[in-house]
């Protein structure tokens, strides 16, 4: 970082950075820079960058760790990394305790330090890439578990009412990949702090897809175990972003009504589906997307990962409008052939 990009406001020293890279802060590797940045570690100098004169009109966007973000290009505004760190019990009753954990600690790295003290189930979100704040956003969820499960309450900036507010489960209104964080409320939150509720007594959840029959495969019988196995599955699946740029799962999977259901059935017998509350069923994105003839392919430097379309994968140097181009091609396809519109579950800046 040159020195004269930083500037040291107030009375306590706090970095705002220049035309910051985001190439390291994003898991897609795009090579694209904020006008503004900065990392506050704590309330008052979060309240601080706030209040610094160039951001007051700027656009401001909340960064994790930059692995559900998809930058087109450069982002004129104010990129804002919660810095808070620590993990705290703050209330123990028989098995069950509360932990918070400040926004910016890993997310693996809290799971993992998590079991390690008998604070039992996140097991299954094992190796998601990114950070504690983020979590809550889409509630994250992996192999029958999802954030939701294990959440009692969020510490977050409010934007407009300018406080500290405690959000609970019933405020969060979590759904499949969303929450208010990413719904009616996006921008309005900076979450600082969230807490979990976790338990002293293993409750291993081994029911979801391959997860029993891996777990029985290596005679598991303990959550470190079952971690072990996630993390295996994971790895056999799903590209790692140090090597091929990309954010996970690029699309969401549509929850379509039944009649358009029933009309593919006819055509695709064998169409995987899980039945959803009400009149729609849930269809895998992968299966739409293979079906439309885009697994494995690759236009230029971007394409979806052989073993899993539903991850988009930079190869090399691919823009982030690349990427955005043949986001939309997959999704016109999938429309045309199948009258299904999905929905991207990557952030798009
Ligand atoms: C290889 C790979 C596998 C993945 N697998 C899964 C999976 O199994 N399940 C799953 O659910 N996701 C998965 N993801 C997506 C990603 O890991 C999650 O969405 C994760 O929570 C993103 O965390 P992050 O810190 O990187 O968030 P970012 O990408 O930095 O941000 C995501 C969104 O949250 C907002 N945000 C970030 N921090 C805050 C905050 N403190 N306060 C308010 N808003 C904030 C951002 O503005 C943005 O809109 C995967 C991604 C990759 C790369």
């Amino acid at each position: 970082m040159v020195k004269d990009q930083i500037i040291a406001i107030f009375t306590i020293m706090i970095d705002i950075h220049h035309k910051h890279p985001l190439k390291d802060l994003n898991s897609f590797s795009l090579d694209t820079r904020a006008s503004s940045y900065a990392k506050p570690e704590n309330l008052q100098a979060l309240c601080e960058v706030l209040a610094y004169p160039d951001h007051k009109e700027m656009p401001l966007l909340v960064l994790g760790e930059g692995s559900n973000i998809l930058f087109r290009e450069d982002f004129d505004g104010l990129v804002l990394q919660p810095g808070m760190k620590g993990i705290e019990v703050v209330e123990e009753k028989g098995n069950e305790l509360v932990v918070k954990v400040g926004a910016s600690e890993n997310w693996d790295s809290w799971v993992a330090h998590a079991i390690e003290k008998g604070w039992y189930g996140l097991e299954n979100l094992s190796l998601i890439p990114g950070s504690v704040g983020s979590a809550p956003v889409q509630n994250i969820g992996a192999y029958g578990v999802e954030l939701k499960d294990r959440f009692e309450w969020v510490e977050a900036w409010d934007l407009h009412e300018k406080q500290l507010v405690r959000l609970d489960h019933k405020a969060c209104a979590f759904g499949y990949r969303s929450s208010i964080f990413k719904g009616e409320e996006k921008g309005r939150y900076i979450i600082t702090h969230v807490a979990f509720r976790l338990n002293s007594k293993p409750d291993l959840q081994l029911d979801y897809g391959m997860v029993k029959k891996e777990f029985t495969k290596a005679k598991g019988s303990t959550p470190q175990d079952l971690r072990k196995v996630i993390i295996a599955i994971r790895s056999a699946k799903l590209p790692d972003p140090e090597q091929y740029g990309n954010a996970g799962s690029f699309f969401k999977n549509p929850l379509v009504d039944r009649t358009i259901f029933s009309c593919i059935r006819v055509e695709y017998p064998d169409v995987p589906f899980y039945p959803d509350a009400g009149n729609q069923m849930k269809i895998p994105a992968a299966w739409l997307i293979e079906k439309s003839g885009w697994k494995g392919k690759r236009i230029g430097n971007v394409g979806t990962w052989p073993s899993q379309p539903l991850v988009l994968v930079n190869y090399d140097g691919a823009t982030g409008q690349e990427i955005y181009d043949f986001s939309q091609k997959i999704l016109e396809d999938v429309d045309r052939i199948f009258g299904v519109i999905l929905e991207r579950e990557v952030n798009v800046i």
